[in-house]
């Protein structure tokens, strides 16, 4: 069948919408009419060039939509579940699945063999689907193993949200670093990832969430989600004002940016015996400095993969706090875009000012 896909030909050139070829379902796949999808900062990312990507491509991660047809095996979803998408595609077979620890799976199982017809393909060139999903498109093809069926009463504009910001903000808070009631926690960065985990550290119980941005406007936001503080990066030193405000550090820091001054201060903002986690993207060949003496105060740092989550049972907890009022999905939503405005919603994201577009198909 046809899709119509933004459709990336070579980095930093705007993606053009054009007409793709999908293929039928395999026996383990899924045929989704997409609702909507995140406009998420990664992408950005690889239309840059940070992360290379073979091209043409369809980008694409944050999603959801409504299931239309299924290959022969697959009984998990039937035509017209409503389903969100996870780039954390699952084999279910290797050690990191089989450990609960899915998030980490790398398996080969869950694409297609590579000598054979693709899921997507473009003038009868095979494309590669980055992350597997390929959700900048107005259908997608694609694993089983790569959604989550969820509640019909859930909007499906703040579901697509749930696909990557809210699993990796909240997740890095529950389950990478494990937030205890009561800690201090402070959050770099206050994009649709940033936002997610403040209001996962409110939900958390965090005695104090230090929200930090560049942009002062992000203030009541920031407050709105559940942070109790807002220090504005580019007037103060964060890593100063916190050690005064908290008497020597938060417990929990995480940076939501991806570049080497924010990991470095997210590591010195937290107190002894404290952990840093980073869940911002840096581009490829990066590197960070830490201060010796620091480690040995038990200080720790640690990588984030979409917030360790076992999404298939994240995601409908994420649903139901945010029917509880506790997720605050509504407010994370700067506006609604068409696929064509796609270059344009990218172009709002580089001035730092929106929390996230979403693409309403
Ligand atoms: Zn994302
Ligand atoms: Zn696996």
């Amino acid at each position: 069948m046809k899709a119509t896909a933004a459709v990336m030909h070579r980095v930093n050139e705007p993606l053009s919408i054009e007409q793709v070829d999908l293929d039928a379902p395999a026996r383990n796949e899924v045929l989704i009419r997409t609702a909507f999808a995140g406009v998420c900062h990664s992408d950005l990312h690889y239309m840059e060039g940070l992360y290379p990507r073979a091209c043409p491509c369809v980008l694409g991660h944050e999603s959801s939509g409504v299931v239309i047809a299924v290959g022969a095996d697959v009984t998990y979803v039937k035509p017209g579940d409503h389903v969100i998408t996870c780039v954390s595609v699952f084999c279910g077979e290797c050690e990191y699945c089989l450990s609960g620890r899915m998030s980490l799976c790398v398996s080969p199982a869950t694409r297609r063999p590579a000598d054979g017809p693709q899921r997507m393909s473009l003038n009868g060139v095979p494309m590669p689907q980055p992350g597997h999903l390929a959700s900048f498109a107005d259908h997608m093809l694609v694993h089983e193993h790569a959604v989550v069926k969820i509640r019909e009463d859930m909007p499906l504009d703040k579901a697509a949200l749930i696909g990557c910001a809210v699993t990796t903000g909240v997740g890095a808070v529950f389950r990478t670093a494990k937030v205890e009631p009561g800690s201090t926690v402070a959050v770099i960065g206050l994009g649709g990832i940033g936002l997610s985990a403040v209001n996962g550290a409110a939900i958390a119980g965090a005695g104090r969430v230090i929200a930090i941005d560049r942009v002062a406007s992000k203030s009541n936001l920031a407050r709105e989600f559940g942070a109790t503080d807002f220090l504005d990066a580019s007037t103060v030193d964060p890593v100063k004002a916190i050690r005064e405000m908290t008497g020597g550090g938060v417990d929990y820091s995480f940076e939501c940016v991806g570049l080497k001054p924010t990991v470095e201060q997210s590591f010195r903002m937290v107190k002894r015996g404290g952990t840093a986690t980073v869940i911002g993207m840096m581009p490829t060949g990066m590197r960070f400095e830490l201060s010796g003496a620091e480690i040995l105060g038990e200080k720790r740092i640690q990588g984030c993969a979409m917030g360790s989550n076992r999404f298939r049972t994240d995601m409908p907890r994420f649903v139901d706090f945010y029917m509880r009022g506790l997720l605050k999905l509504d407010l994370m939503i700067s506006g609604r875009v068409r696929l064509d405005q796609i270059n344009e919603a990218y172009a709002q994201l580089k001035t730092g000012q929106v929390a996230r577009n979403v693409i309403a198909f």
